[in-house]
């Protein structure tokens, strides 16, 4: 029997966070591909952002709250439909859906979303950078304004870090930018991250140098993981995080032992050259 094809590797912003925090938490996610329990955040996150992106594809006429809200329960049975396990770390499903609806409540807050009409939603970009880093993810919203100016925008449904700890989502947006940049070769005007639980936003606008100097971090980054990749030698680094981590139970930090390692899969950029 042949095993299935593996997947070739790319950096996200989220694997790339991975790998920062702990590059042995990066490699059982991405390379050892172990599953792991959604939690009841990243579920709740997931039906409001199908609502938003449902809600925008609207006429703006219909764009509303209340139209917006009783997509909710559709939006929830069909995420239930595409994956059962959705339904495992919900304990109310009642309390689901009013939070869902203040998330929305607050979009709407702080955007009219009649008054404009976006380009993309959920875009998904997959590249090499020009450096031979691979990437890929989805850009929440990328909006083009009349005049050509483009905003690139994300919704975050947990609460906004403080100012010292919102190193992880400017991380993500300057990632968003500079793949935005190098795929479409404008760099976008305004990087926007929505709370929108507490109703508020922070604004980036990213000038080339910093991205320059983003992609040349972001290519430092790809090389040690592609280094540790081919030695097989992913080291545990043990932090406060570790409580939020599926993985104690493998874990030498934690007196476990991980699973035998795959290989090295190889990435997006070997199977483009
Ligand atoms: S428990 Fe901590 S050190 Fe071990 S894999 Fe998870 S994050 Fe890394």
């Amino acid at each position: 029997m042949t095993s299935p094809k593996r997947r070739a590797l790319a950096l996200s912003p989220s694997r790339a966070s991975d790998y920062k925090q702990c590059p042995l938490l990066y490699r059982l996610r991405a390379i050892d591909r172990l599953p792991e329990d959604k939690t009841e955040a990243q579920v709740k996150g997931t039906l409001v952002h199908a609502v938003l992106e449902e809600m925008h594809g609207w006429p703006r006429e219909e764009r509303s709250y209340p139209a917006a809200v009783k997509r909710i329960k559709p939006a929830w049975e069909a995420m239930l439909e595409r994956d059962p396990s959705c339904a495992a770390p919900i304990e109310d499903l009642h309390q689901l859906f009013v939070d869902a609806r203040t998330l929305i409540r607050g979009y709407f807050e702080m955007e009219n979303p009649s008054g404009f009409d976006s380009t993309e939603q959920e875009m998904y970009v997959n590249a090499v950078l020009p450096n031979g880093v691979p990437v890929r993810g989805f850009i929440d919203r990328v909006d083009v304004a009349p005049t050509g100016e483009v905003r690139v925008v994300d919704y975050k449904t947990g609460k906004k870090p403080l100012p010292r700890y919102s190193a992880d989502a400017q991380f993500q947006m300057r990632f968003y930018a500079l793949v935005y940049w190098r795929l479409f070769g404008q760099i976008p005007d305004q990087l926007r991250l929505m709370y929108l639980k507490v109703i508020d936003s922070m604004f980036l606008a990213p000038s080339r140098e910093e991205l320059e100097y983003f992609e040349r971090d972001l290519g430092d980054l790809w090389n040690k993981i592609e280094s540790d990749g081919k030695a097989g030698a992913f080291r545990p680094q043990k932090s406060k995080l570790c409580g939020w981590c599926s993985f104690q139970s493998l874990c030498p930090a934690f007196g476990g032992t991980p699973p035998p390692y795959p290989g090295w899969p190889g990435s997006v950029a070997d199977e483009a050259n």
